[in-house]
């Protein structure tokens, strides 16, 4: 007998045939002698139509109220998917986050899990209950209800496995897997059997909508492997875990973030200091920089270029310009870009990774903004309207046609 930690998201839980259908998935795993703890989203768009009902009211509407509101949409889930478990003759019990005993700290809207009081749950499983646990939920040290930050269910669902002990950690979403590409968007993409926990940050975090980063680095941290595959489609999905089979690929994947701004501050005078204040002002506002370009002074001036998400472009310039180091310097944001990414371990131990995906882009004629790299990504950053085509090219390039 095993414990199999189970995740439904929000699209996996929709409407009440989606419900049904994960109750029976959720049963057969019961049936067939294991003990099961089920974390789910709330149904479809709840959240977002949660949001908007708040904004209605009151744009700046306090973040513990949000906090208070968005919770009800995994509330929700719990009690109907019980319900629908109930029908199927298995016993069964919903659990709100707090109950689950999930503490956090008190940053509403994006909370972190400090621990796991396991008590509870344990208590459920002694009694052959499968337990249904809200998911993106906790609760802080005033005893107020927390929120996880977007997409949190995947992380109360690793953060249950890891403080029960998990056998397995399965992660139910409406795509089969992991793919080389979106499969929406490119020809030829394929399902990974295996990926390890940085090339799935890595994806996560450029844009790839399986996974939430987050529920990546606990898994990591703790060594939980996880499984993503579809509540649909019963077949194996991908595997996510510390050391994965290269299957013949040397990257894993090819992504296409258009969340990127790019800021150019040009014409600055080349003096000690600017680098410096530039971004200490930008941290301050809690304003992440990406990729970093500073050119050669020239005429006893330069030019710093810098990536940041869409949201905060016109916000930086706004600081930025209120800075006495760039007096006689022209600030300006462009919108209209993406950055486009491999990642792959493999890449590492294989020199000419970089020229393979240049020319892939020279050969359609794309140019390039900017380039950054690491051990297992190389990410350019190109016309946003370029970016489709681009990805296209650089997945041809690397993913073998077989
Ligand atoms: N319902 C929350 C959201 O939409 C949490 C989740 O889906 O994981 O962000
Ligand atoms: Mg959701």
């Amino acid at each position: 007998m095993a414990l199999i930690v189970q995740k439904f998201g929000g699209s996996s839980v929709a409407n009440a045939e989606r419900v049904m259908n994960v109750a029976k998935i959720v049963c057969d795993t019961y049936r067939d002698g294991n003990d099961v703890v089920v974390v789910v989203s709330a149904q479809g768009d709840t959240t977002d139509d949660l949001i908007a009902k708040a904004k209605e009211i009151n744009p700046k509407a306090p973040k513990r109220e949000l906090d208070q509101l968005l919770a009800a949409g995994e509330e929700i889930s719990i009690s109907l998917l019980a319900m629908a478990i109930e029908t199927l003759g298995c016993p069964v019990i919903s659990l709100l986050g707090w109950q689950a005993g999930f503490n956090t700290n008190s940053v509403y809207g994006s909370a972190r899990i400090k621990n796991i009081k396991p008590n509870r749950l344990q208590a459920e499983l002694a009694k052959h209950n499968i337990v249904v646990v809200a998911g993106f939920q906790g609760i802080n040290r005033y005893d107020d209800v927390t929120t996880l930050g977007r997409g949190g269910s995947d992380t109360s669902a690793v953060a249950i496995a890891s403080a029960l002990k998990a056998d397995k950690c399965q992660i139910f979403t409406d795509v089969d897997g992991v793919y080389t590409a979106d499969p929406r968007k490119v020809e030829g993409t394929k399902k990974l059997k295996e990926i390890t926990y940085d090339e799935m940050l890595e994806l996560a975090t450029l844009g790839a909508q399986v996974l939430n980063n987050r529920s990546v680095e606990m898994a990591k941290k703790y060594s939980i492997e996880l499984e993503v595959l579809s509540s649909l489609n019963p077949i194996p999905g991908t595997i996510v875990k510390e050391v994965a089979k290269m299957e013949k690929m040397l990257i894993r994947g090819v992504t296409n973030d258009k969340d990127v701004a790019l800021v150019s501050i040009l014409g600055v005078q080349d003096n000690p200091g600017v680098a410096f204040k530039v971004f200490s002002k930008l941290s301050q506002k809690q304003i992440n920089v990406d990729i970093i370009l500073q050119s050669f002074g020239r005429n006893d001036t330069k030019d710093l270029v810098f990536s940041v998400s869409k949201e905060n472009g016109p916000v930086a310039v706004e600081l930025l310009n209120g800075l006495d180091i760039l007096d006689g310097a022209r600030i300006v944001c462009n919108t209209d870009v993406a950055k486009v990414s491999i990642v792959g371990a493999g890449m590492e131990s294989h020199p000419g990774t970089a020229t393979k995906m240049f020319e892939a882009l020279y050969d359609r004629g794309i140019n390039i903004k900017m380039i950054s790299t690491s051990e297992i990504k190389i990410s350019v950053i190109i016309d946003a309207n370029e970016a489709d085509r681009a990805v296209s090219a650089v997945h041809a390039a690397f993913i073998p046609n077989d």
